[in-house]
């Protein structure tokens, strides 16, 4: 590799995995106040399928979404060089870059709602990806990582485990002793769900999959009783194991049908907490089980600042531990997707430049 060019995974239309090609791209700029960064890990998620397959729209009122695009919501390394601005980092400093930093000054970020904040380019969203050799961020983008994370860890923690912290803690007001319903368990966010609904004091937690196979697995991960959505009434189990009460909230990771069934196996006064919409954007609820069981659902949308700071924090000291399925060089970025797809995995699936 020369000096002035990397290695990086970019798309330049729409499809199957194949459109991820691995090219060599010129190495990105430092602008002011810029840090820019060697990455050691990013990571696959479901974000990454849905743009790949143009099926994601830019926020309101925002351009459309950039093509020719790097993917990689996440991405941990080390700093190579910063701007002469920039004093809070320096060369050889392990950092991550946050998932969903923030302007901290637009109105959202006023009232501490800054995983809302409107004045932000979202990385593997609206601006360049961790799927590349290298990124440029601003300083204030970057959080110091633990010294006892390692990197391929690291690259699975502020979107994954962060959102999944707001989703059950702040969202969800997750507390000891409640019964929690986790639906797609297997999945980096499913797994991440086990363990902070885990951390959280949930008394049990029962998790649907569509994969018998990957029962004893979420068992030993700490789930108590796995449900196979393919087979027998969900719902009607929960009941049985909770004697015809239901659960107290449920994690929801898929979308359509999957949205009513966890619905269905709500306690009265219990959360449903959202978050996804490969399994269907649009969905029919039953209105009458809402308003007569005093249900409360919910969306969540990323994670704060502080939620990513806290779940470093929780990492390094071994509190939670990011689930990994396969670790593959970038290059093989397709075969990563592919994986995914076939819903093969249990957790995460990183990928080292
Ligand atoms: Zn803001």
């Amino acid at each position: 590799m020369s000096t002035r060019t990397m290695k990086a995974v970019r798309l330049s239309e729409y499809g199957q995995p194949e459109v991820l090609q691995y090219v060599d791209v010129p190495l990105p700029e430092v602008a002011t106040g810029e840090v820019l960064v060697r990455v050691r890990a990013t990571s696959a998620s479901y974000w990454d399928l849905l743009y790949r397959r143009g099926g994601l729209t830019p926020p309101p009122g925002r351009p459309p979404l950039p093509l020719p695009f790097q993917l990689g919501r996440e991405a941990a390394g080390e700093v190579v060089a910063v701007d002469t601005g920039v004093s809070r980092f320096k060369p050889g400093d392990r950092v991550v870059a946050m998932t969903c930093p923030a302007c901290g000054n637009c109105e959202y970020c006023m009232r501490g709602l800054d995983n809302l904040c409107v004045d932000t380019t979202l990385p593997g969203y609206q601006r360049f990806g961790g799927y590349a050799q290298y990124v440029s961020r601003r300083d204030s983008e970057l959080l110091r990582a633990p010294d006892e994370v390692p990197f391929e860890k690291l690259a699975c923690l502020l979107w994954s485990y962060a959102t999944v912290w707001r989703m059950a803690i702040t969202r969800g007001s997750l507390r000891p002793g409640q019964d929690v319903l986790i639906t797609a368990a297997s999945s980096g966010m499913g797994t991440a769900a086990i363990q902070i609904a885990r951390l959280g004091g949930a008394r049990r937690i029962f998790a649907t999959t569509g994969s018998a196979e990957k029962s004893d697995q979420l068992k030993r991960m700490g789930v108590d009783e796995v449900l196979d959505y393919r087979e027998g009434n969900v719902p009607a189990r929960v009941r049985e194991l909770t004697n015809g009460a239901g659960v107290d909230l449920v994690l929801e990771f898929v979308g359509g049908d999957m949205f009513a069934l966890g619905m269905q196996c709500l306690r009265m006064a219990g959360n449903l907490v959202s978050v996804a919409q490969h399994g269907g954007r649009m969905v029919t609820i039953d209105l009458g089980l809402l308003y007569r069981s005093d249900l409360t659902i919910h969306g969540a949308r990323a994670s704060t600042r502080r939620d990513q700071e806290l779940v470093l924090a929780l990492c390094a000291s071994g509190k939670i531990d990011p689930v990994i399925h396969r670790v593959l060089p970038l290059r093989d970025a397709a075969e990563a997707h592919r994986i995914l797809e076939r819903q093969e995995h249990i957790g995460k699936i990183v990928l080292v430049p």
